[in-house]
C-alpha cells in the first residue's frame, strides 16, 4: 500500500529499529514506546484491521504472537509478564491502518485499559 507507513517500514523505505524478522513479520521498536520494552510485530502484508482478516492469514497471525512472546523471552520478561495488544478501528484506538501487535513489557500493567 502505498501511503501506509508500516509497509514503507516493511520496504526499508523508512527506518525503524527492527528487532526481529521472519518470512511474514517483522517486529521493530515503537517510536513512542509506553513501557520500558514497546514493540510492534506486524505482518510483512498490507492487511489494514483485524475485521479484515481472511482465513489465509491465520498462520501469519499465530505467528504475530509467537514472535511477540519470543522478544519477551529474549529480554527477559516472559516471566514476569507482560501484554500484547492489537487495536481495531477508531473506538480501539487503531492509529496506523496496517495490523500490528502491540508487545508491552517491563512494569506492571494496569487493568482495565483505558
Ligand atoms: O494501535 P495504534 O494504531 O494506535 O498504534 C500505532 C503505533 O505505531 C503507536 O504506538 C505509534 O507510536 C507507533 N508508530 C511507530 N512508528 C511510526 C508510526 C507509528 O512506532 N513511524
Amino acid at each position: 500500500m502505498e501511503d501506509c507507513i508500516f509497509c514503507k517500514i516493511v520496504a526499508g523505505e523508512i527506518p525503524a529499529t527492527i528487532v526481529r524478522e521472519t518470512d511474514d513479520v517483522i517486529a521493530f521498536e515503537d517510536l513512542h514506546p509506553q513501557a520500558p520494552h514497546h514493540v510492534l510485530v506486524i505482518p510483512r502484508r498490507h492487511i489494514a484491521t483485524l475485521n479484515d482478516l481472511t482465513a489465509e492469514d491465520a498462520v501469519t497471525v499465530g505467528n504475530m504472537a509467537r514472535v511477540a512472546a519470543e522478544v519477551a523471552a529474549e529480554r527477559g520478561f516472559a516471566e514476569a509478564g507482560y501484554r500484547t495488544v492489537m487495536n481495531c478501528n477508531q473506538q480501539g484506538g487503531q492509529t496506523v491502518y496496517h495490523i500490528h501487535m502491540h508487545l508491552l513489557g517491563g512494569r506492571p500493567l494496569g487493568w482495565p485499559p483505558g
